[in-house]
């Protein structure tokens, strides 16, 4: 272990540093959060080697309790496992919650002959299904920082009743970027995150998401109608004034792009109704001090001028790095490591920044980071689709190969899309 952390490169000055501790209680257990709070306080008080990783490991009174604990450093938001955590009220949050493990459920609105349409999806949050996805993203900029601190200074505003003519934010965020690039995946994820940071002022909160598509497969004039009933739904959820709500509006160009078709002369009042009542409706959850309104769009210049008003923040998410495609093939290999088809059970170094051409140790690491290097243009989803179309084209039925021969196929893919 004490190999790890040198190696992990993660002795950082952590004393200045703020961190955000998140404690998942297991469902089964009896304890009230203010207990599990005073344990982790009371296990970092005595263990000064504190350290997010092994933590529960090490402590079986606190494995009974808690199913995961991870760590966050609030100056961008990484995952911080084997950084010693010094103890420090003032510098450590802490926060527990515990999951909902059951499916999400459909949202079903009846259209004008009784037929019933799948409109939304929900989540009741913080969703097990959600439970991974944050930090399964990578990003280089500090975008899931900016969002985080973006959502909870939008709810703190409403909640302490700032006055909007004087400061004006109006708590919609807008995604663009190409397609595949973890849009819909952050804004989920980040939903699942701040139900868990906020959950002191709001004790109960979900996710819901709106099908665009099946909103508007059907004729503009019946979905005017549809959308006001989304909204009526959506309202129904925030009336209750502790309970936090994200409507994620997905690929809201094609609600938009509605306008669009007057140009077209395809039913153009029809289209600007459709558009207009969702501007509307977005306009009247605004009262609300309770919702976010997440939107995505993989395209900037056919979204309507007057939605792109609406939303305050709005984050271009690209293509990712070569750094941060080395995050992405590092978990895929770390994975496969895990079940025991790619060994020796090596650790890849964490920070491709840090690696040194000359350090033995990092061969590996820095085999991967050419290969990322070389998937340069490959969108987020293409990259996690990589290992296994490798494995599949390249290593056939092989259960057990060395890091080298799959990092060799892993690049054969690479080239193989490009070529596609
Ligand atoms: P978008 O909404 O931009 O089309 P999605 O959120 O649907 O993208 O992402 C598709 C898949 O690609 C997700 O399963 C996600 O895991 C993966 N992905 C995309 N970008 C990234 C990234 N930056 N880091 C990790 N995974 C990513």
């Amino acid at each position: 272990h004490q190999q790890l952390n040198g190696y992990n490169g993660e002795y950082r000055d952590s004393e200045k540093r703020n961190f955000h501790i998140e404690v998942c209680q297991r469902n089964n257990s009896a304890l009230k959060s203010e207990d599990i709070k005073s344990i982790v306080k009371h296990h970092l008080k005595r263990h000064p080697q504190f350290v997010a990783e092994t933590v529960l490991s090490s402590d079986p009174s606190l494995n009974k309790h808690v199913e995961k604990l991870s760590v966050y450093s609030e100056e961008d938001e990484s995952l911080v496992k084997f950084e010693h955590i010094p103890y420090d009220e003032d510098r450590l949050s802490i926060y527990t919650y515990r999951l909902h493990k059951d499916e999400h459920e459909e949202e079903l609105l009846d259209d004008e002959e009784q037929e019933e349409l799948p409109a939304a999806s929900h989540w009741m949050l913080p969703s097990y299904e959600f439970s991974d996805s944050w930090d399964s993203l990578y990003y280089d900029t500090k975008v899931k920082m900016n969002l985080i601190n973006y959502a909870v200074t939008g709810l703190l505003f409403a909640d302490k009743g700032v006055n909007q003519e004087l400061i004006s934010w109006n708590r919609v965020v807008l995604l663009h970027g190409p397609p595949g690039t973890g849009k819909t995946s952050l804004c989920r994820a980040l939903a699942h995150k701040i139900a868990i940071r906020l959950s002191n002022r709001f004790p109960t909160a979900s996710l819901l998401e709106v099908n665009s598509h099946s909103l508007f497969s059907k004729w503009f004039s019946e979905s005017g109608k549809l959308v006001m009933k989304m909204f009526r739904k959506v309202e129904e959820l925030v009336e209750n004034e502790s309970h936090l709500v994200c409507l994620l509006i997905d690929e809201v160009e094609s609600l938009t792009a509605a306008r669009a078709s007057v140009a077209g002369g395809t039913e153009p009042s029809d289209a600007i109704r459709v558009v207009n009542a969702l501007l509307t409706q977005i306009d009247k959850l605004k009262r609300y001090k309770n919702i976010l309104i997440l939107t995505t769009s993989n395209v900037t210049e056919k979204i309507d001028v007057a939605f792109v008003d609406r939303a305050d923040i709005k984050f271009y998410i690209g293509l990712p790095s070569a750094f941060a495609i080395y995050g992405m093939y590092r978990s895929c290999v770390n994975e496969l490591i895990r079940v025991g088809i790619v060994y020796p059970k090596e650790p890849l170094h964490p920070n491709p920044a840090d690696l040194s051409s000359t350090d033995k140790i990092c061969q590996n690491s820095i085999l991967l980071l050419e290969i990322s290097k070389a998937s340069d243009g490959l969108s987020g989803r293409t990259i996690r689709k990589l290992p296994f179309l490798a494995h599949s084209y390249f290593l056939h039925n092989k259960t057990h190969v060395t890091f080298r021969v799959f990092a060799d196929a892993l690049s054969k893919a690479a080239a193989q899309q490009f070529r596609e």
